[in-house]
This record gives structure tokens, sequence and C-alpha cells, in this order.
């Protein structure tokens, strides 16, 4: 398959593009698009057999949900049994934006969309570009972040071409995206809303609107809820494996860990906060942004680690961050990264 590549950097001005991949998305075609979490691969979210190609395309599990994706609030109550009244506070105050929001799914909505689930999982990005092609299509996107199955996300068009290439129709690139993390996603349908991944909009945030938010804690769950929880993800090649000192602490057993590779013959990558960033041994070491500025180590990790793939390095130190605000969700991305591994 032949994958068209269309650079989109005025929406109004290359419309036609937009409308072109619209269109492939009515006939049942794939196209990744920007949005402001990470690149989407979109498929007409309402017809079975399209949403099955994201699978193929992504080599994903059948039972991990994909998000709708709309463009206009109204658009939510045809794939939803009841809009709560608190979930339309939520809509006016965070849509568009990085919360997603899970119902009882309507007849409308495809088995395949929810991963066999009695939910559907909906939001509505903040993203010219996407809002645009949802638009242009007429249907709601199904779309799951543009990567093969287990890699980093994609937060820039060349990432979506280096995991997809030859597999989708069409990439509209738009800029890196600016969060670089996916959204939250919040369960509506149980008695406490439950946090199921943490993103940009925080628990805090959150409790703007709501009495009570609850985060769901993976390792104490029975069965996961969101099928997508128990898979490893964002992982690149080398293993990772997180340490959580800082300062000298932090300096003195990674210069020690960094020797005892060396006399294996492995080959260290270090990704490291700005603050600890010096006196560091390690054969290719990555500054990931500020502990003071999670924003930037937020924008960065994805990319980072999808970089050492570039590199020849063996196993990858990652420095922790503070589990505050955008570091939780930061964090979250890393443990699964590393598969839990810690040094
Ligand atoms: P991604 O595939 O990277 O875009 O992530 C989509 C994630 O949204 C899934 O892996 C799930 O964690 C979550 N999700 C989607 N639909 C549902 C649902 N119906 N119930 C729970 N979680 C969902
Ligand atoms: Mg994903």
């Amino acid at each position: 398959m032949h994958t068209t590549y269309y650079k989109i950097n005025h929406v109004n001005k290359e419309m036609n593009r937009i409308v072109q991949a619209g269109q492939m998305i009515r006939d049942g075609g794939l196209v990744a698009f920007p949005t402001e979490t990470v690149y989407g691969l979109g498929a007409n979210g309402l017809d079975e057999s399209s949403v099955q190609k994201i699978f193929m395309a992504k080599g994903r599990p059948s039972d991990n949900p994909l998000i709708l994706h709309i463009a206009h609030l109204e658009d939510v109550n045809p794939l939803v049994k009841m809009l709560p009244e608190k979930a339309l506070q939520l809509a006016e105050r965070f849509w568009p934006g990085p919360l997603t929001l899970i119902f009882k799914r309507s007849e409308l909505v495809p088995e395949t969309v929810s991963g066999g689930l009695s939910t559907v999982a909906i939001r509505m990005p903040d993203h010219p570009v996407a809002l645009a092609l949802i638009e242009a299509s007429g249907v709601p996107l199904a779309a799951p972040s543009a990567n093969r199955s287990g890699r980093p996300s994609p937060t820039t068009a060349q990432h979506v071409l280096q995991d997809l290439e030859g597999r989708i129709d069409y990439v509209l690139d738009g800029g890196p995206t600016g969060l670089g993390l996916e959204s939250t996603v919040l369960d509506l349908t149980v008695d406490v809303p439950t946090i199921l991944r943490p993103g940009a909009i925080s628990r805090e945030d959150l409790l703007d609107i709501l009495n009570d938010v609850a985060v769901d804690e993976p390792s104490s769950q029975q069965k996961p809820k969101a099928p997508g929880m128990k898979y490893t993800h964002y992982a690149p090649q080398a293993p990772v494996f997180i340490m959580d000192e800082t300062g000298e602490a932090f300096r003195s057993k990674l210069n020690a860990l960094v020797d005892d590779f060396h006399d294996k013959g492995q080959k260290v990558g270090v990704l490291v906060t700005h603050e600890d960033a010096h006196r560091l041994n390690g054969d290719v070491i990555k500054v990931i942004g500020s502990k003071y500025h999670l924003a930037s180590v937020a924008a960065n990790l994805f990319k980072m680690l999808r970089e050492f793939d570039e590199t020849s390095v063996d196993i990858i130190l990652a420095q922790a961050v503070p589990e505050e605000g955008w570091g939780i969700a930061i964090m979250n991305r890393l443990i699964k990264a590393a598969g839990g591994k810690k040094l």
C-alpha cells in the first residue's frame, strides 16, 4: 500500500487535502493525523471492517479498545446510552482537550471499537487538523496512537512513517504535537468516577467539577477495566531501567552502574533531567527537560525513547521525575516503557 504524505501548514489553505483524507476514511481507509496529545491513526469509527484495519496495521491486540474522536459536543449523543449531567459539565469545561470520557455505549458503536466491553471511550481533540478531518469524514474517528503496538507513541509525522509507512493510506503532518502524552481517560460508568490513564488533565482539575475522583491502581485490580492496561507499552528496543535518585546519589550510583555495564561490553544510554545532567558517564546521554518544567519532559519522552533506537545502546537508564502534576502521567508511561524494572 502506498502511504500518501501531506504537510498541513494551514487548515484553510490545505482544505482540499483534508477533504481527500476524509473521503478516504469514508471509503474505509486509514488516516494518521495530529492531535494536541500524540498522532492518532483514524478510521471510520462506526464501521466494523474499517476499525479492524487499525488493529491489523498496528498489530494491536483485539481486546484493547479504541477512543472515538468527535468534533462537536452533540455528536456524543448517538454513541452513548445516556449522557450524565456531570459528563456534560466535564465536556463543556475540558473539550476540546486531552480528556477521554467513558460511557455506556449505544448499539451504534461496533464491538471492535470497545474491545468487547459494554462501554465506549470518547473525546474531542484540541487540534485544528484533527477537528477538520473529523468534520470532513462526517463520522466519529476511532483512533488509537499511530504507532506499532508496544512502541512509543508518535509525536511527529516522521514517527508515524517509521512505524506505519506502507501500512496506512494517509499521514497528515501538522508538526510536532504540543503535549506529547496521551489523554487522561476517565471512567464515568462506575459509582466513583475513576482515572484509568493519567494525562494532562489532572485529578485536581477534575475535582473542580466532580465531588470525588478515584485513581485506578492496575496492580490492585482483579480484572483490568481497560484491557489496554495489561500490555507493555511505549518501549524502545533496548531495555529501560528507572532510577529514583537525584543529585550526588544519582550521579555516583549511575556512574558505578555504567562501569559495570562497560565491563560486560555493554553500551549505556542515559535519560536524565537537566538538573542532574552533568559529570555523568554513559555512551549516549539525553537531557529530557527540567524537573521544574515537566511539560518539557512530557513533550520529549516518547521522542527520546525512539531516538535511542537510532543508537547502539544495549540498555537505557532513565531518571524518575517527581510524581506530582504532569509527573504522574510521565511516570505512568516511563514505568510501562521499563516494564516496571528499576535499578
Ligand atoms: P491508545 O490506543 O494509545 O490511543 O489508547 C487508548 C486507550 O483508551 C486504551 O488502551 C484504553 O486504556 C482506553 N480505553 C479506550 N476505550 C476504553 C473503554 N471502553 N474502557 C476503558 N478504557 C478504554
Ligand atoms: Mg497507544
